[in-house]
């Protein structure tokens, strides 16, 4: 045929039956553009090749496709039908293997998404909690160092006098060490941690970092008025994300998103640069702060404090929301009834800064009737 437009294939004649007679038509019969044009003396049909049903080339004998609508397409000379179906599947087949590829790759894209959906909610977090019991402790060390490097940039030496830290740090390493017999007791092993008390405008806060530095700001500790055994309580939920290893979690967690973000972007350098990412917005789930708040009650029982003192620390919190910076003076009373409202809004730069820190978490009914539960019990 020599009106064949480009693109198109060797034609081969053929015997076409319409499916309505059993009249045979004879037909040029090729290939275009993913259509199978058939042309004949009264015959003018056009088919998409995926709805043939091609035969099976590796069977002896003449062959016949079956076409839509009951139409059979027949030839007798099987090698040539053969090498007719393979020049036009060669020109067609990467359009058609291009479009169920394409389609395919929809589907996996789609399968991606769903799997990826779940696996960050359910998952991920068990994923990571898998890999942080099992990375060496080495890892863990170079992603503190990452970690104290931000910290850095945030904090200052502390201003408390050296008489008050050491009152800090001294209430603290009571309620650490009779925990620590205690669970030595109970066959558990404390994880290393250490205390930094550091200035900071972040607020009155405290947090742990992964590799075991807590961090408690002059701003908490003038906040709960140098009460040490509020503040060792506070340490004691910092104490537990520590030994949950909930930063290491959280650091694989935002790891393996990264590292699945590369395998799909080509593009591996983001993963460790997420760490910073992390320290800064990252919140630790409900689940870790259970677990956290759990530890502290019976860090604080293990020391024979009440687990109920904690509320201290919820109230203070609620007066420093109402009240801003003036409940951090000294000489204000505990109650501080007629504070002066903060002046403007709270600067979400510095109070977001410290997504881990436990000034982050609203202190909501449940958590107050956690530990006052806790001192019941
Ligand atoms: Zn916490």
């Amino acid at each position: 045929m020599t009106e064949h437009t480009t693109g198109s294939t060797e034609s081969l004649t053929l015997r076409y039956f319409d499916g309505r007679s059993s009249r045979p038509h004879e037909v040029r019969a090729w290939f275009e553009a993913g259509q199978l044009h058939l042309r004949g003396a009264d015959v003018e049909h056009q088919v998409d090749v995926r709805q043939v049903q091609w035969p099976e080339r590796t069977r002896r004998g003449p062959r016949m496709a079956h076409l839509p609508g009951g139409a059979t397409l027949q030839g007798a000379d099987a090698a040539a039908w053969d090498a007719w179906v393979q020049s036009g599947g060669r020109s067609d087949s990467l359009v058609v293997r291009a479009q169920q590829s394409w389609r395919g790759v929809l589907a996996s894209l789609a399968l991606i998404v769903v799997l990826m959906g779940a696996g960050y909610l359910w998952g991920l977090p068990w994923l990571a909690r898998e890999i942080a019991d099992r990375l060496p402790d080495s890892v863990e060390n170079q992603v503190a160092e990452v970690a104290l490097g931000q910290l850095e940039r945030f904090v200052r030496p502390s201003e408390l006098t050296p008489e008050e830290q050491k009152a800090v740090e001294q209430a603290w390493q009571q309620v650490l060490q009779a925990h620590t017999a205690a669970q030595a007791a109970r066959g558990v092993t404390v994880r290393p941690s250490r205390l930094l008390i550091r200035s900071s405008r972040i607020g009155p806060n405290a947090l742990a970092l992964p590799g075991g530095t807590m961090i408690v700001t002059d701003d908490l500790v003038r906040l709960l008025q140098h009460d040490g055994q509020v503040i060792a309580g506070v340490l004691a939920h910092e104490l537990g994300h520590v030994q949950h290893r909930h930063g290491m979690r959280m650091v694989v967690q935002v790891g393996v998103l990264g590292f699945v973000t590369s395998l799909l972007w080509g593009d591996y350098s983001g993963v460790l640069a997420t760490v910073p990412l992390w320290l800064g917005q990252a919140h630790y789930s409900r689940e870790a702060e259970r677990e956290a708040d759990a530890y502290s009650a019976q860090a604080l029982r293990d020391a024979g404090l009440s687990p109920a003192i904690m509320v201290t620390l919820f109230e203070r919190f609620a007066l420093f929301q109402r009240c801003g910076r003036s409940v951090l003076k000294p000489d204000v009373s505990a109650n501080a009834a007629d504070c002066k409202p903060p002046e403007g809004s709270q600067d979400e730069s510095e109070t977001g800064i410290w997504g881990l820190g436990f000034a982050s978490h609203p202190a909501d009914q449940e958590r107050i009737a956690f530990f006052r539960d806790a001192a019941a019990r």
